[in-house]
This record gives structure tokens, sequence and C-alpha cells, in this order.
């Protein structure tokens, strides 16, 4: 039985390994206001990938929508009632992880 403010409370402490073992994974809060990086998009699968703000004009009744693309190519929006939350313990995308070590490398 997993003692959910045992959980929320290590969440905030940031031991996500402790969490791991318990075989929690989680989220980290809100992202606030970045442009990219690893970010778990709401409803959008069960790793995190390497996403990029592509927009953010639309409007709608959530608040502003941001749209996002990942290097790997999954496409997300975000909204004030849904924003991008901090990587938690979600495994990476390896394809995105393979992407950004290229890019780096300056080769693609
Ligand atoms: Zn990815």
């Amino acid at each position: 039985m997993i003692d959910m403010e045992e959980v929320l409370a290590l969440a905030d402490q940031g031991r996500y390994d402790e969490l791991e073992k318990m075989g929690v994974t989680i989220a980290g809060d809100p992202a606030g206001d970045v442009t990219e990086g690893w970010l778990k998009a709401v409803f959008t699968g069960d790793k995190v990938h390497y996403f990029r703000k592509v927009s953010a004009d639309e409007l709608s009744k959530f608040g502003r929508v941001r749209r996002w693309l990942s290097a790997c190519g999954v496409k997300a929006y975000s909204h004030d009632k849904a924003p991008m939350l901090l990587p938690g313990n979600y495994p990476r995308c390896q394809t995105c992880e393979s992407k950004r070590r290229r890019m780096k490398r300056g080769i693609g």
C-alpha cells in the first residue's frame, strides 16, 4: 500500500531515486516559463522528451496554448490548466537522447 502523502513529500524533496525503488513514477512540478528542456507533457506518453516550444500565440478558455515539438518528433500542447511538468523520475526518451548527443557533436 503506497502512502500518497509520503510519495508527495519525497517528490517535493526531489528524492526520485527512492520513489523509483517504491515503484512510483511521478512527474515534477509545473515547469514554469521554459522554452525547451526535458519535460513531461500531460496526456502524452509515459516518457519525458526533449521539447522545444514552437508557438504560444493561441488562446483558449484554459488560458494560453503552447505547442511543443520534441527532438524525436512528438507533438504536444500545454495550457495554463495542463502545463508542461518537470521530469520527476519518468524515463527519458532514447530517441531524444541520441538526437541530443548528435546535436552536441554537431552532426545532425
Ligand atoms: Zn523523444
